[in-house]
């Protein structure tokens, strides 16, 4: 078993991308997951090797297809002879007033948000209980605890992540695995540029003024949360020291939740 190995959905960009750079510098294997060219997909599994990868994998699974989510599972507990620990991080964002909500962008977040979370866990489960040891870290959101207007599917959907979290959390605590989720505010990634975009051409506002005076108005430290910062909580989940750390629900978000 190798307690040094890694599977990441959604890591060829943002947050993903960042946790994949995080524990590549810490010499993991890894396998990488993410709709992207062919081009970019090996440059990124090139720096990722730069950056000290013991071994670096890329899986196409489309989180809309759930046999290709067991079967990247599989195929890095193969590979990996034993996948350590898995990031459900992939996720897509949608901002419309419910009445308008696309029926087909409903089901698309709940799809890749959640139910892409369950499939990963349920095929990786079995192979962890087997060892006794494993980690599940979901990469939920602020909006996994409190709302915004306009984001009905997104913030169901991460407040589902979290009920995954705990119900998981409780079935797996007396075998070694722990499973939690990270509660991110907002980080400057290309999810959250698509909502600058798009608030800039509602409101008539520079990209500045959208960041300031919407973006980070409930996020009382006026500031980003580095990617970096959300790594390394993941890192700490992964380490042993947070053997004891299940079903929790992690914030960080600048203050948000506070409020
Ligand atoms: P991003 O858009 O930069 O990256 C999303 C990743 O998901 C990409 O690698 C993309 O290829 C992948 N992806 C999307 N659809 C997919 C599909 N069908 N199959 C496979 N991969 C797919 O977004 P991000 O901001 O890095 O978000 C990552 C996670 O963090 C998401 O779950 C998001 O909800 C969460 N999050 C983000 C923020 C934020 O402010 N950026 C805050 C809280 C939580």
């Amino acid at each position: 078993m190798n307690n040094k190995s890694i599977l990441i959905t959604g890591s060829t960009s943002g947050i993903g991308r960042g946790i994949a750079h995080y524990f590549a510098k810490r010499n993991y294997h890894i396998m990488i997951n993410g709709l992207a060219d062919k081009k970019d997909i090996d440059i990124l599994m090139d720096d990722l090797k730069k950056c000290g990868a013991a071994s670096i994998l890329y899986d196409n699974a489309d989180m809309c297809d759930n046999a290709a989510i067991a079967r990247m599972v599989r195929r890095a507990e193969d590979e990996f002879s034993g996948l350590y620990i898995l990031v459900n991080n992939a996720g897509i964002q949608h901002v419309a007033p419910v009445e308008e909500f696309p029926e087909e962008k409903w089901q698309q977040i709940l799809q890749i948000n959640l139910s892409a979370a369950f499939y990963a866990t349920r095929a990786i489960v079995p192979f962890m209980k087997g060892r006794k040891t494993g980690r599940i870290i979901n990469i939920a959101s602020a909006h996994g605890l409190v709302a915004s207007p306009y984001k009905s599917a997104y913030v169901a959907a991460k407040h589902g992540v979290i009920g995954l979290t705990k119900t998981v959390a409780l079935e797996l605590a007396t075998h070694g695995i722990t499973c939690n989720a990270i509660c991110p505010g907002f980080v400057h990634t290309p999810l959250v540029d698509n909502q600058i975009a798009a608030q800039q051409s509602a409101h008539g506002l520079s990209a500045d003024k959208v960041v300031e005076d919407i973006i980070l108005a409930s996020q009382p430290t006026k500031k980003f949360v580095g990617i970096d910062e959300v790594a390394a909580m993941a890192h700490y989940l992964a380490s042993d020291a947070a053997k004891s750390v299940t079903g929790a629900s992690l914030q960080i978000d600048g203050g948000w939740v506070a409020r």
